[in-house]
């Protein structure tokens, strides 16, 4: 089996992260099995912009694991999220970084989502992430979803993005009012990242 041959050398299975934000790294490196050694892009002399044209979050995910196998030869996964309200046909969706234009600016982004929503009652939406993993020839993707409304203003001051406007299901506060680990624990990009995870796990237990 090629997969025995990767989780049977002396020095750990690398795998590539496709992600240049270290926080994420360090946060996924953790959770991972010892056995396992994630390199950033940096670690792997990726400088340039890896290409994110699909229109489907899933799409986007899929074409940057590709793209590094194809150009660096690494075993990797990537990840995608956006936010989806169904009421406005799933916008932001794949264009969330950029709703209000090139700039991606989170309050820009903000705004413009407080403004399309400024009359509807129905404020529901999700986050959604998925992780594609692109490991020996196999592609396998996991995808984590957080439901939960859109609020009227924005609140809080921690996270990132969408987090001040954004109160997952049951709760009272916002993404941004949350600290970082209870956001973890029921947001979706963790969720998507505890299923890649298990998934490692089972591998590496199977064949060690
Ligand atoms: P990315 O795929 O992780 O780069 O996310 C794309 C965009 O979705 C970001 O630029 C944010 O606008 C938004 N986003 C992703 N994750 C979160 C989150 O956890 N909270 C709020 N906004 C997020």
């Amino acid at each position: 089996n090629k997969i025995t041959g990767l989780f049977n050398n002396v020095s750990p299975m690398q795998l590539v992260f496709a992600t240049n934000n270290l926080n994420k790294l360090k946060e996924v490196q953790v959770l991972i099995p010892a056995s396992i050694k994630l390199l950033s892009l940096k670690d792997i002399g990726c400088l340039e912009d890896i290409p994110e044209t699909q229109n489907t979050i899933e799409g986007n995910a899929i074409q940057k694991a590709e793209y590094i196998k194809l150009h660096y030869g690494y075993n990797c996964f990537a990840d995608d999220t956006g936010l989806e309200v169904p009421i406005l046909h799933g916008e932001p969706g794949v264009y969330s970084a950029r709703y209000a234009g090139p700039q991606r600016d989170a309050d820009d982004n903000m705004n413009l989502l407080l403004e399309k929503l400024k009359d509807k009652t129905n404020r529901q939406a999700q986050f959604k992430t998925v992780i594609a993993l692109h490991l020996d020839g196999e592609l396998k993707t996991f995808t984590g979803i957080c439901k939960g409304n859109i609020t009227k203003e924005k609140h809080g001051e921690h996270g990132f993005g969408y987090d001040p406007i954004f109160k997952a299901e049951g709760n009272t506060k916002t993404f941004a009012e949350l600290p970082l680990e209870e956001k973890n624990q029921i947001g979706h990009r963790g969720k998507a990242v505890g299923q890649l995870v298990d998934y490692l796990n089972t591998l590496t237990n199977q064949y060690t």
